[in-house]
């Protein structure tokens, strides 16, 4: 799997792995700035991009991770530090919630990651503004 976003590759914060702040704003995303996207091969410009899949992953669910599954990943890893902290405090009463607003393809997988890092107990609610249902 190709991770496809990069900057220079020489900051600080680059070669910490964490390209979306490269301090020379060097913003360089594969299928966009980049050639490839939905190419069958592509270039990558430093081995740091590759993540090895693993086996009991399909490579179709495997090919969202990158770019959605990432977003979606980083959006609950933002509120795991206060979710966990609000049930070290109080528990886990039967009103623990995180509410996820958006029902797209980013938010049902933001869902799923919710329902997995999440301390057990704390409901996950999905809500849209165009779709009436809730997850
Ligand atoms: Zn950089």
């Amino acid at each position: 799997m190709v991770y496809a976003i990069h900057g220079c590759g020489v900051c600080s914060r680059c070669k910490v792995d964490k390209p979306t702040y490269c301090l020379n704003r060097v913003r360089k995303a594969i299928g966009f700035t980049e050639d490839g996207g939905f190419s069958d091969f592509v270039t990558v410009a430093d081995v740091r991009m590759l993540m090895r899949v693993p086996e009991t992953v399909a490579m179709d669910t495997a090919c969202l991770l990158p770019c959605s599954g990432l977003t979606a990943y980083n959006a609950v890893m933002s509120v795991l530090n206060t979710v966990e902290g609000f049930v070290k405090d109080h528990g886990v009463p039967e009103d623990c919630a995180v509410l996820l607003v958006g029902a797209g393809g980013l938010g049902l997988w933001a869902v799923q990651i919710a329902r997995a890092m999440l301390p057990d107990g704390v409901r996950v609610v999905c809500a849209d503004k165009d779709v009436n249902i809730i997850v």
